[in-house]
């Protein structure tokens, strides 16, 4: 593990073996602020520890960028990087294990939720199926418009479950209606499976048990 946490100031630490010796730096991690991207990538900014500053062979800072699925180098396209920063970051890659890439995967995880959760609302450039909307009134799901947004759980009989909150986008559409879609959890904590689904009209705060979705289209609140 060439990373290391420190739990209680969030500060990410790396020490490199280079050249037969030990580089420390302190890693400051970064994610592009587009709260609807989901491009994986993090920029490392790479901050050598300053206890040995006299000496003219001490680390300088480096950047590392890093497809965290591709598990490559992302630099930008035409991004100026000399051979000496670019063998550096190809072997800071090369010594990243799969705890390593788990502690950078969370961090992507919550610098985009912040982004996510901070974005006013028209500044999101959120990519919606504007047909299926307006003709078959397909509902969106808040976490299908913002995937690193924050989400919704609830506990029933002590396990679990993810709610998925659904909304009905028609322009001009009057109701005030949602489905929240009761979700099991697999053991990595992901959505697995549809336990149920429930009709909300939170204009009226009655609610209801959907048993399939084409009958919500059907129903009133009478
Ligand atoms: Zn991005
Ligand atoms: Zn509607």
């Amino acid at each position: 593990m060439i990373l290391s946490a420190d739990r209680e100031s969030n500060r990410v630490f790396a020490a490199v073996q280079n050249d037969g010796k030990t580089e420390r730096y302190e890693c400051i991690i970064s994610v592009c602020p587009n709260p609807v991207c989901t491009c994986n990538v993090v920029s490392l900014d790479l901050l050598p520890e300053r206890t040995q500053s006299q000496d003219p062979n001490w680390p300088h800072p480096r950047r590392v960028v890093i497809d965290l699925v591709e598990k490559r180098l992302s630099f930008k396209k035409g991004e100026k990087i000399s051979k000496d920063d670019l063998d550096f970051a190809r072997l800071f890659l090369s010594k990243l294990e799969e705890g390593n890439f788990n502690l950078l995967y969370e961090r992507y995880l919550s610098l985009k939720n912040e982004f996510s959760e901070s974005a006013a609302p028209g500044s999101i450039d959120a990519n919606f199926e504007y047909h299926k909307i307006e003709t078959d009134g397909l509902l969106v799901a808040y976490n299908d418009v913002l995937p690193y947004g924050d989400q919704m759980f609830v506990t029933i009989g002590g396990k679990q479950y993810a709610v998925l909150d659904q909304f009905c986008l028609q322009p001009h559409c009057p109701c005030e209606e949602m489905i929240l879609t009761i979700m099991a959890l697999d053991g990595a904590g992901k959505k697995a499976e549809e336990i149920c689904a429930i009709a909300l009209n939170y204009g009226k705060r009655q609610w209801g048990k959907v048993m399939a979705y084409s009958d919500f289209f059907f129903r009133r609140y009478d």
